[in-house]
C-alpha cells in the first residue's frame, strides 16, 4: 500500500485539490475517513453516504465495475430547488404569474428519470417536453396531472400532431409548438379532422447569440422556430382560422448550458417583446416558455466560462422573473405562466460514474544513466544540455534538447547511430527532462511552451471505461467533468496522470481536468494501493452522457444501480440494471449470437476431426465462448459467476 504520512496531508487539502466542495454544490463532500460520501435528503431527513462503501457492496453483491450510480433524492432535490426557486422569485419581485417546469426528455430519457421526475415534480406540476413521436408517446404514458403541461417541440407530422391532440382528449395539457412555418397548417388541418381544439405554441428564433458550448439553438440562423415574418404569417393563418384562442405559448431556446447571465437576461427581453407583441395581435396566449440553458458549475469556478456559469439559479430566476415583469407591465400586459425546459440543471448531478483503475504506465526517471567511453560522442550534445541547464537558460536547454534528440533519431533512421546508442540517448532524455520539470515548478513565470511538460512527463491510468459510451461530451466537445478518487484522500496523491480508457482508440483519453484555477493537463492520483481497488468517480455525468454514448469497439452499457437510503440511514439499493452483454452488442451490430455459436462449434468440430483438438478441449472452448459471450463487455477482474 502506498505509504502514508499524515501529518503533511489531509482530507481538506483534498478537498481544496478537487474543488469538491465548489462543484459539488453541496451534495458531495469529502468523509472525515477521507472517503468521498454523497449527500441524500429526502422529507427533511438527510444522510451522508461513502461512495466506497456503496462500491464494495456492489462488488460484495458481484455487480461488476464500471457502475453508474443514480440518486433519486438528488433528482427529488433539484426538482424542488428549481421549483421553490423560481416561486421564491415571484414572491420577492410581486409577478402575478406562476412557473411551471417542463423536463426535455432527451436530457436523459431512461424510463427511471422519467418515472421520478413525474413522480416527484407532481406536486409542482413539472411537466415534460418532447422532441419526438417517441418521446411523447413516453410522456403521454407516464405524465399523470391534468395541472402540467407536455410541451411538443420537433419536427412534427401528421402522427405527432394526432399523438398530441389525442393526449388533449386524454386531458392532458399537451402544446403543440410551431417551429417550422407549414406546421401551422397541418396543426389547423389534423385538430379540424380530430375535432379537437389545440394547444398552440410558437417557437421564435432569438436574435440573441448566448456565448458557450451548445448555443446554436440562437441567433437568426438557428435551425428551429419562426422568424418575425414567419411568426406574423402564422398568426394571419391562425386569425383567418378563428383559431387566435388557441395560440397559447411563446417558446424559445437559446441554448444549453449558458454560462453568463447577461445572454439569458438579453434573451429573456427580447422574447418578452415577442410575447408582448402576440398579446397585441390577439393571440390569447397565458404561456411563456423560456426553454434550457440554465448552466452547471462542472469546474466550480462561478465563472463566465463554457464549464461554469456566472450566476446562481436565484440570479436565474429572478432576472428573468423581472424582465418579463416589466416589460409587460410597460405594456399593460397580464403576466404569463412562465414554463422553463431546463434539463441538464436538473439531472446532472443525479448519476455518477464509478470506475476501477487497473492499470498504470508510470514515470519514472531511470537510475542515472552509466556513461561508456563508446557512448560518449553520440551523448556528448545532450550531456552538454544537461550541463547548462539553469532556472535562467531553462527554456533554451529545453529546445537543444529537442534538437539533439532528433538529430539522434534521424542519425538512427541512416544507421548511424544503433539501437543501443539510441536507448541510451532516450534514456539521458527524459532524466533531462525530468531536471527541467522540477525547475520549472520553481519560476515565477512560465513560458508557454514548458506548461504542458507536466502532462508529457505524467503516468498514465488505465480506466475500465469506454469515453465513447459514458462520457461522449469530453471526447466531442471537450467538456469537463469532476473526477476524482472516492477514497484516500486522507493520503496525498503523489502521481500526476492522465486517464486512459480501454478502447483501444487514441482517443479514448482524458488529458484536461479541473484546476485549481484554469483547465489542468493532468490529476492528481495516488498511487495504486497494492490490496485494494482504486476507485475513480466521474461526477455530474446525468445529463446527455447516458445516451448520447455510442458503441465504439463494442463496449456496451455499464451497469446501473439506483441508492437511498433506510431509517438508519444506511444505503439501499435498487432498480439494478444488468449492463450490456457481448451477445447483446453484438447483436445490436447486426450478429445474431446463435449464429455466432453455431459457427465456432462448426470450426470446433474441424479442428477435432483435423486432430488439432481432441473433443473434451472443443467442449471447453465452446463454453468459454459460450460464456464470454453472456459476459459484460468491461475488464472482468472476477472470472466467477
Ligand atoms: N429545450 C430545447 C428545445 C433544447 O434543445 C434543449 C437542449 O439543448 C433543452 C430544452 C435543454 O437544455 P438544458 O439541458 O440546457 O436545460
Amino acid at each position: 500500500m502506498a505509504k502514508r504520512d499524515i501529518h503533511t496531508w489531509d482530507v481538506e487539502r483534498s478537498s481544496s485539490l478537487y474543488r469538491i466542495d465548489q462543484w459539488g454544490s453541496g451534495y458531495f463532500n469529502i468523509n472525515r475517513k477521507g472517503e468521498v460520501e454523497v449527500n441524500l435528503r429526502n422529507n427533511n431527513k438527510s444522510s451522508a453516504v461513502s461512495l466506497l462503501e456503496i462500491s464494495q457492496g456492489l462488488q460484495e453483491r458481484g455487480l461488476k465495475m464500471p457502475v453508474l450510480l443514480r440518486f433519486s433524492d438528488i433528482l427529488d432535490d433539484r426538482i424542488k430547488f428549481i421549483n421553490e426557486t423560481f416561486r421564491a422569485a415571484i414572491k420577492d419581485v410581486g409577478y402575478k404569474g406562476s412557473y411551471k417546469g417542463v423536463y426535455p426528455i432527451k436530457v436523459n430519457q431512461q424510463q427511471q428519470v422519467i418515472e421520478e421526475i413525474c413522480h416527484f415534480g407532481k406536486q409542482y406540476h413539472h411537466g415534460l417536453e418532447t422532441g419526438s413521436k417517441a418521446e411523447l408517446i413516453a410522456a403521454l404514458a407516464y405524465l399523470d396531472d391534468p395541472e402540467a403541461y407536455i410541451v411538443c417541440n420537433g419536427y412534427k407530422d401528421e402522427e405527432y400532431i394526432d399523438l398530441a391532440l389525442k393526449g388533449l382528449m386524454l386531458g392532458i395539457q399537451t402544446v403543440l409548438v410551431i417551429e417550422m412555418p407549414q406546421e401551422a397548417a397541418l396543426i389547423i388541418e389534423r385538430s379540424k379532422e380530430l375535432g379537437v381544439r389545440p394547444i398552440i405554441g410558437i417557437r421564435m428564433k432569438p436574435s440573441t447569440i448566448a456565448s458557450g458550448h451548445w448555443t446554436d439553438s440562437g441567433g437568426e440562423r438557428s435551425a428551429f422556430g419562426l422568424n418575425t415574418t414567419q411568426i406574423i404569417n402564422a398568426i394571419d393563418l391562425l386569425r383567418n382560422e378563428g383559431m387566435l384562442d388557441c395560440l397559447q405559448l411563446l417558446h424559445y431556446h437559446l441554448g444549453s448550458q449558458i454560462p453568463n447571465i447577461h445572454d439569458i437576461r438579453v434573451g429573456a427581453t427580447e422574447a418578452a417583446r415577442f410575447y408582448v407583441g402576440l398579446v397585441k395581435e390577439g393571440a390569447k396566449m397565458g404561456l411563456l416558455d423560456i426553454g434550457g440553458g440554465l448552466a452547471i458549475d462542472y469546474d466550480g469556478s462561478s465563472s463566465n466560462t463554457s464549464n461554469s456559469r456566472n450566476y446562481t439559479m436565484a440570479e436565474y430566476c429572478i432576472d428573468v422573473i423581472e424582465e418579463v415583469m416589466n416589460i409587460c407591465n410597460e405594456s399593460d400586459v397580464e403576466h404569463p405562466t412562465i414554463i422553463s425546459e431546463s434539463g441538464r440543471a436538473l439531472v446532472a448531478y443525479y448519476s455518477v460514474l464509478l470506475l476501477n483503475v487497473l492499470d498504470t504506465n508510470v514515470f519514472k526517471t531511470e537510475a542515472p544513466l552509466e556513461i561508456s567511453d563508446e557512448l560518449k560522442p553520440v551523448l556528448d550534445n545532450l550531456l552538454y544540455v544537461k550541463k547548462s541547464l539553469s532556472e535562467k537558460t531553462v527554456q533554451e536547454c529545453l529546445n537543444d534538447l529537442n534538437y539533439y534528440r532528433e538529430e539522434i533519431r534521424v542519425k538512427f533512421l541512416f544507421g548511424k547511430v544503433n539501437m543501443r546508442e539510441r536507448a541510451a540517448a532516450e534514456h539521458l532524455y527524459w532524466s533531462i527532462m525530468a531536471d527541467i520539470s522540477a525547475l520549472v515548478h520553481k519560476l515565477d513565470f512560465i513560458p508557454s511552451d514548458l506548461k504542458d511538460l507536466d502532462k508529457q512527463l505524467s503516468d498514465i491510468y488505465y480506466g475500465n471505461f469506454s469515453l465513447f459510451q459514458s462520457l461522449p461530451d469530453v471526447w466531442a466537445i471537450d467538456q469537463l467533468f469532476p473526477i476524482m478518487p472516492i477514497h484516500l484522500l486522507d493520503q496525498e496523491p503523489t502521481r500526476r496522470a492522465i486517464l486512459s480508457d480501454i478502447t483501444c482508440d487514441s482517443e479514448g483519453k482524458i488529458d484536461k481536468f479541473i484546476g485549481r484555477e484554469e483547465i489542468d493537463l493532468t490529476l492528481p492520483l495516488h498511487q495504486l494501493p497494492e490490496d485494494e481497488d482504486y476507485i475513480l468517480g466521474v461526477f455530474l455525468v446525468g445529463a446527455y452522457q447516458e445516451t448520447l454514448g455510442d458503441l465504439h469497439n463494442l463496449f456496451g452499457d455499464t451497469n446501473v444501480v439506483s441508492v437511498t437510503y433506510d431509517e438508519t440511514g444506511r444505503y439501499v439499493l435498487h432498480n439494478e440494471l444488468d449492463g450490456d452483454t457481448v451477445a447483446d452488442v453484438l447483436s445490436y451490430v447486426e450478429y445474431d449470437p446463435k449464429t455466432l455459436e453455431t459457427l465456432i462449434k462448426t470450426k470446433a468440430e474441424v479442428a477435432v476431426r483435423e486432430g488439432l483438438i481432441s473433443a473434451q478441449q472443443r467442449r471447453k472452448i465452446i463454453s468459454a465462448y459460450s460464456a464470454g459471450l453472456r459476459g459484460y463487455t468491461y475488464y472482468e477482474t472476477d472470472q466467477e459467476d
